[in-house]
């Protein structure tokens, strides 16, 4: 059969048609969904549908440029057409179609990374569970677009011409890891995609049932949807205009139900949860839009990719322009799904005429801020749905505070903390609310891991005080923090940088007599931080007694003209800083060990013993920080002999 072996990989048979692989993702991916797992196989007609409306959206904005591309033939619309003898369901549009390697580019690979990451998961989550558990819900989180076909299709050809070719191309598969395609004379401009039903699937053999599912998920699309049976040579049509084809964010306000919206949720974010908050509204005036805009409930895969951008879709005049506009929305803002429509920028516009066009940055600024006060609304008025908002999109708002100085103040209301106070996430009014009298700074701390930094020791005075500390743990908070600096007029104050300052502030009613006592000064402390100090050389940058722990006996902490230990220990890992600079080990005198060795510093500052004890407490409070050591066999010896001592018989 074959005969020749072209440089793609592919092989060309007698008959002019080529046989291709499947991308490896794409075969994991049918694996998945022909044991489909998804109980909602209905789900494969409107993933064609929205197709078909986005192939005739994308001819409709090229035919601006190019009116030759769509002549003859402009009424946009999608044909669905079932044959019960040949057992064939056919969705058919008059769009841009597709060429030879438009059909190997698109219908062979997955090109969302988003999805790649989707088909690890679910092989992931294959392995340790059985078959069908995990893979429901992760499913659920994506819409497999055309793939989903063969949920229901053991065999699935796509004819089609793309506008302004002359030559038209049959692509086939039976979802195995094959397709071919092979040239054709008989294909209409666009793409006809008809499913060869298996023996379960007879139900999409019927009118009411298509019509149904069409009217359920479909009704906003906005090009007519027919349908027609077909079979024995005839045509009957047996629906005009199934859904309403206008466009939904056109339509009165009032007259949208929450499942269109749903419905159109899902057509514009192939993505299969539902929408958290929904913003339909017109603007009016000076420049006149309508927008209609989604944030989801779950947090998509990609969301942190660096190539994730606004996928928001723009319109101008209800015609589609692109949906790849990076100045559209602020990126901060980009897990928004939806529609802008314009009225004002011209219907021809070019992509690259949208880079500094002042219409779309009065858009942009009118829609970041409509967004930002419905979030406002949201977390005062319903904070606990807020806090899963918060939970899911909380990191890339923080984005904003650091990039953009116009929005700061609104997005500092927005912003919510784990705290040291409870489980509750709490915004920096209500922090401030709580702040004890002579306290003159927000305290954070900031590292990677929630747990972890609750453990740490600097925060075990602020604790004894009652003073609230924010629990920072996304690495974006290193960098908005130095550069918003203060909340209203209060500053932040990292409580592993700088000294404590906790003398001035009032003490709760956690404060025991213990720690008043320590107020006085421990004997011979000096001379012990003057023997440490001796000992350690450069590799601390000072010692101090500390006012910050109550049970640890050391902690490190940073020098208040130096970076936070944490950034700089983000930017060491990201090879953007060669060494950590050398910290401050702090002491505390109320600690037995701490006190017993000043009374013996106090009688002998150069004991040999004092020596190894220096090395041993900064290594401890590097332990501390989850820094690896230095010189760990040297943390041993010494760790060993000092034990020896204390068992020595
Ligand atoms: P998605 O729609 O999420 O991009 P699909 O797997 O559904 O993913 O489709 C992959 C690509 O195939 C589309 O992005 C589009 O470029 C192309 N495609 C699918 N259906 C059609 C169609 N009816 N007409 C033209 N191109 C299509």
């Amino acid at each position: 059969m074959t005969d020749t072996k072209p440089k793609n990989g592919s092989e060309t048979s007698a008959n002019g048609g080529e046989r291709h692989q499947f991308q490896a993702e794409v075969s994991r991916l049918l694996n998945i969904v022909a044991n489909s797992l998804y109980s909602e196989k209905d789900i494969f007609l409107r993933e064609l549908i929205s197709n078909a409306s986005d192939a005739c959206d994308k001819l409709r904005y090229a035919a601006l440029t190019d009116a030759d591309l769509a002549s003859g033939d402009s009424e946009y619309r999608i044909d669905i057409k079932f044959d019960r003898e040949a057992r064939t369901l056919t969705v058919a549009d008059n769009g841009i179609g597709l060429n030879h390697q438009d059909l190997i580019d698109n219908l062979g690979t997955i090109a969302s990374s988003g999805t790649a990451a989707f088909i690890e998961a679910v092989s992931e989550a294959k392995k340790d569970e059985d078959e069908k558990s995990g893979d429901v819900n992760l499913i659920g989180q994506f819409g497999v677009g055309f793939y989903s076909a063969f949920m229901v299709a053991d065999e699935v050809s796509v004819t089609t011409r793309k506008a302004g070719d002359e030559d038209g191309w049959i692509w086939k598969s039976d979802g195995m890891g094959e397709f071919t395609i092979e040239p054709t004379a008989d294909a209409e401009r666009g793409a006809e995609v008809t499913l060869h039903l298996k023996k379960e699937a007879d139900e999409y053999l019927d009118a009411m049932r298509l019509r149904h599912i069409v009217k359920t998920y479909s009704d906003h699309i906005s090009f007519p949807i027919s349908l027609t049976e077909t079979g024995g040579g005839e045509e009957a049509p047996v629906g005009e205009k199934l859904n309403q084809a206008s466009a939904i964010w056109a339509r009165p306000k009032g007259e949208v139900d929450e499942d269109a919206h749903k419905e159109f949720y899902h057509h514009v974010s192939h993505a299969i949860d539902e929408p958290w908050l929904t913003l339909h509204f017109r603007a009016e005036g000076m420049i006149e839009y309508t927008g209609l805009l989604y944030v989801p409930t779950t947090r998509p895969f990609d969301l942190f990719h660096p190539e994730r951008k606004c996928s928001v879709k723009l319109y101008v005049k209800r015609v589609f322009i692109t949906n790849d506009c990076e100045h559209l929305l602020p990126s901060w803002l980009r897990f928004l799904r939806g529609v802008i429509d314009s009225e004002d920028l011209p219907l021809n516009v070019s992509r690259e005429l949208l880079q500094n066009n002042p219409v779309l940055a009065r858009i942009k600024a009118g829609v970041t801020s409509r967004v930002l006060n419905a979030l406002g609304e949201k977390a005062e008025k319903e904070s606990e749905a807020y806090a899963g908002f918060w939970e899911a999109f909380g990191p890339a708002l923080k984005e904003g505070l650091y990039e953009d100085f116009e929005h700061r103040e609104k997005l500092l209301n927005l912003v919510r903390f784990r705290t040291t106070a409870g489980d509750e996430l709490v915004s920096l009014a209500e922090y401030k609310a709580r702040m004890k009298e002579g306290q003159e700074a927000i305290y954070y701390i900031a590292g990677d891991e929630l747990e972890a930094v609750q453990r740490s020791p600097q925060l075990e005075g602020f604790r004894a005080k009652g003073i609230e500390v924010l629990l920072m743990t996304d690495p974006i908070d290193e960098f908005w923090l130095p550069s918003v600096g203060v909340y209203e007029t209060t500053p932040f104050k990292s409580v592993t940088r700088g000294s404590a300052d906790l003398e001035k502030i009032d003490a709760s009613e956690e404060e025991t007599n213990d720690d008043a006592k320590a107020e006085e000064a421990v004997e011979g402390i000096d001379a012990l931080i003057a023997a440490i100090k001796l000992e350690l050389g450069d590799s601390v940058k000072d010692v101090r007694s500390s006012a910050r722990l109550t049970d640890s006996a050391v902690c490190l902490v940073a020098d208040d003209d130096d970076l936070d230990m944490n950034l700089q220990r983000i930017l060491k890992q990201h090879g953007q800083l060669n060494e950590v600079t050398p910290r401050v080990l702090e002491l505390n005198p109320k600690h037995a060990l701490i006190s017993g060795l000043a009374e013996s510093a106090a009688k002998s500052a150069l004991d040999v013993a004092l020596k190894d004890a220096a090395h041993l407490l900064l290594d401890q409070a590097r332990i501390m920080e989850g820094e690896a050591l230095p010189d760990p066999t040297a943390y041993a010896k010494r760790m060993a002999d000092v034990m020896a001592m204390a068992y020595r018989k």
